[in-house]
């Protein structure tokens, strides 16, 4: 499939399908013995997605390989649930989550009182997340704003549009979005976030390491993945891969510390182990090679 500039999309399609992905890794995480988290909403997403005919694998060779790598959307899922917590804690009541696609979080997590909880992702996405928890008769105890719109276009301006505050500090996130972007989109996200972040701001993301983008590491995963469809006997199953943009990127770390940003990150397989969901070892390559970056700005 190719990306184009301005290109869009509806939850079963493209770049949005892979938001229900995330939603069926969260869902096999929530139904687990011993969950990192709890996600009741991800398993509503599915099978609304699954009534508008999108056919996700339940059983066979794609389910049992999902299942097994789930460690990396599990552990994410819980780094950013305890990002946006800490933040809440040390008093930064305005949160942006950029791209949520069907991140619950807004729902889910115990935000403090008064806080103002902001979804960036294009229309089809958020209309779809919006008619599946209306349908459910669920809303948000947190004070919550769909922003509509495309993170290529002016963003910024919906945001403020919708009561964004500038010159209050905000957390941010970017979970599972980089590699849908061009490095050129990239760079002017992080622009417009380090122009919009007051003092006191801070920033999460799932960024690259190094090798995320090493030709011999993705053709690996490539042949993976064929090997997969071909066992599944289901040649139209999408490689997300078709979906990313391969192209050096910008030293995130390093472009956040300069602008006064104080930075941690954490590899994925450290980040992984640490919360007890490593990697099989026949499996560590399917691993996103991603780092994930906590960013300070001084209050
Ligand atoms: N952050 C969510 C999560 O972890 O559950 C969703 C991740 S999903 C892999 C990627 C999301 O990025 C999709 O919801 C997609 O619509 C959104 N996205 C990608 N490029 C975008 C763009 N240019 N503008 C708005 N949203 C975008």
């Amino acid at each position: 499939m190719t990306r184009t500039d301005n290109d869009s999309w509806d939850i079963t399609e493209s770049v949005g399908a892979t938001a229900l992905g995330v939603a069926m890794a969260r869902a096999d995480e929530t139904n687990t013995a011993h969950p990192l988290f709890t996600d009741r909403y991800a398993q509503l997403f599915v099978d609304a997605a699954t009534v508008r005919g999108w056919q996700p694998h339940t059983s066979g060779p794609m389910a049992e390989r999902r299942r097994a790598i789930g460690g990396y959307a599990a552990a994410r899922t819980k780094w950013f649930d305890e990002y946006f917590i800490a933040a809440g804690a040390n008093g930064i009541d305005q949160a942006v989550i950029l791209a949520a696609g069907l991140d619950a979080r807004a729902w889910r997590l115990p935000w403090v009182d008064g806080t103002v909880v902001y979804e960036v992702d294009q229309p089809k996405v958020l209309e779809f997340k919006a008619d599946t928890l209306a349908a459910h008769g669920i809303r948000s105890a947190v004070n919550y704003r769909a922003v509509a719109v495309d993170l290529r276009q002016d963003w910024p301006t919906a945001l403020r549009q919708a009561g964004f505050d500038p010159s209050t500090p905000t957390a941010w996130s970017a979970e599972g979005l980089l590699p849908y972007l061009s490095a050129q989109a990239q760079d002017l996200l992080f622009e417009r976030i380090a122009e919009l972040s007051a003092p006191g701001s801070r920033v999460a993301v799932e960024a690259f390491s190094p090798g995320f983008f090493d030709p011999e590491n993705l053709a690996r995963r490539r042949e993976q993945f064929r090997r997969l469809r071909d066992e599944a006997a289901d040649a139209n199953a999408p490689d997300v891969q078709d979906l990313w943009y391969i192209e050096e990127r910008t030293d995130l770390a390093a472009w956040l510390a300069q602008r006064g940003w104080r930075i941690t990150a954490t590899e994925a397989l450290d980040l992984m182990a640490g919360y007890g969901r490593p990697a099989p070892a026949e499996l560590t390559d399917l691993t996103p090679r991603s780092v994930f970056i906590e960013g300070r700005l001084h209050g």
